[in-house]
């Protein structure tokens, strides 16, 4: 079987018999790929540098079946500063761990990989950028590029149109905002604010974001991802 090269981000690792590490690497055509990384804890290998964690690189990888050995990489970014910050570290974990939950195997993953690089690099670099926030957006734009893009023009139950100017109540299993007839004891009070950060995030993409209404939404925001989902995401716990 030949070997692939691939753009890639580790997504995590787990430590293997006595030198090896099993990597769960994400990459942009691949999606979810699990590898080898044999004698990577051996002092002096050259694997070691691109075997952990948010390592960014381009990954050889030798494929036998379903298996993959990593062969060589070439490290563009480590993330460095997040080991320095554990809160901003506990925030990329649960970005990284989102992503391996969502992503399989041979799907295509460009959007999430471009999306999780950006947050990575924010939470890393940007010291204007409120942890959260940019947590919160993250999971946003994550909803939208895994196929649940809240609905916030219109009723998730009746499709009635929403007024922009009124503040709302958001329904997790509808996917979306409701209308007043339809807001229950299950649905969440968001405000006018809240609302026109959603619109925001989900027009322009992954920004530094400043601290402002959307982290208030990371409750929400993160019910609704998990909700998706089938597997819990560990790092979740520890947060806000
Ligand atoms: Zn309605």
């Amino acid at each position: 079987m030949p070997s692939i090269v691939t753009q890639g981000v580790v997504l995590r690792f787990a430590n293997y018999r006595e030198h090896d590490r099993m990597l769960t690497i994400l990459s942009p055509q691949y999606g979810r790929i699990d590898a080898l990384s044999r004698g990577c804890r051996k002092p002096k290998s050259s694997l070691m540098p691109v075997s952990e964690l948010f390592v960014s690189g381009e990954f050889v990888l030798y494929q036998a079946h379903e298996h993959f050995t990593l062969t060589s990489a070439t490290l563009r970014d480590s993330f460095y500063p997040l080991r320095l910050e554990p809160y901003r570290l506990t925030c990329a974990s649960y970005m990284a761990g989102l992503c391996a939950a969502a992503v399989q195997p041979g799907q295509d993953a460009a959007e999430l990989y471009a999306l999780l690089l950006k947050g990575l690099y924010f939470l890393s670099y940007d010291d204007n950028a409120d942890a959260l926030e940019t947590t919160s957006a993250f999971l946003l734009l994550f909803a939208s590029a895994t196929g649940y893009r809240p609905r916030l023009t219109r009723c998730a139950h009746c499709r009635t149109p929403l007024d922009p100017e009124q503040n709302g109540s958001f329904d997790i299993e509808a996917g979306g905002l409701c209308c007043p007839d339809c807001t229950s004891r299950s649905t969440f009070a968001v405000s006018r604010q809240q609302i026109d950060w959603m619109k925001s995030t989900l027009k322009s993409g992954l920004l530094p974001k400043e601290k402002s209404d959307g982290s208030a939404l990371f409750e929400l925001l993160r019910r609704f991802v998990e909700s998706r989902l089938d597997v819990r995401v560990k790092a979740s716990k520890l947060l806000p």
